[in-house]
């Protein structure tokens, strides 16, 4: 799962990044409204946080152009203290939540990682299919009741085909979901990753789909 933060405050923005990062989400920074207009406009993010506050271009002004552009990525906007017309002009302009500065960083996890279940038809943060069982609140798995320890890599493998569950997921739509714009990519790693995963999973719960890519189907599990 990919997330751009938009957000001008440098220590702020270097929070965010670290608190997604640890939550298992690969994270893009964008400084001011021009940046995050181009960004989500370019790439293919599961979630945006935007600061209505920013230098360039305003966050509402960003949030409308990529709303008129068809976008529908879920969106979390970041209002000023108190600021109640903030709040209605962004869901106004298409923003799915909310939250107003400060927050508590453990809140808009949780609101962002709900904003991404739901946008995949999901309604609970414990991803079940048969005898797995992946909590996107701890990024842990449990296969037939016992835990199964992840890398940080694996789990982000796992989590995008679980939420895509039923799709064939291609190499190059995998690896954009994976990496934020200046993480050393290479895609040959993904077939190492998904070895691995396979070791730890149920016979045939990923399936390759030959010269497509890789699909986690409800029935084989
Ligand atoms: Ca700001």
């Amino acid at each position: 799962m990919r997330v751009l933060v938009a957000e001008d405050e440098p220590a702020l923005a270097r929070q965010l990044q670290q608190a997604l990062q640890a939550a298992g989400f690969a994270v893009d920074v964008a400084g001011d409204g021009i940046d995050a207009e181009y960004l989500g406009r370019e790439l293919p993010f599961d979630a945006v946080v935007l600061d209505l506050g920013l230098p360039g271009k305003d966050g509402l002004s960003v949030l409308r152009a990529w709303r008129a552009a068809g976008s529908a990525v879920p969106v979390l906007v970041l209002t000023a203290r108190g600021s109640w017309q903030e709040k209605v002009l962004g869901i106004d302009a298409g923003a799915d939540d909310y939250l107003g500065k400060p927050f508590q960083m453990e809140e808009l996890v949780a609101r962002l990682r709900a904003l991404v279940r739901r946008s995949s038809g999901l309604a609970s943060p414990v991803l079940t299919l048969g005898a797995v069982r992946l909590d996107t609140r701890s990024c842990t798995l449990e296969v037939e009741g016992r835990p199964v320890a992840l890398t940080a890599h694996e789990y982000r493998v796992l989590a995008y085909l679980m939420h895509q569950r039923g799709r064939v997921v291609a190499r190059a739509e995998l690896s954009e979901h994976l990496y934020a714009q200046d993480a050393d990519r290479d895609s040959n790693t993904l077939d190492v990753f998904i070895a691995r995963l396979r070791r730890k999973l149920p016979p045939g719960f990923i399936a390759t789909v030959r010269g497509l890519g890789w699909r986690i189907d409800e029935a084989a599990a």
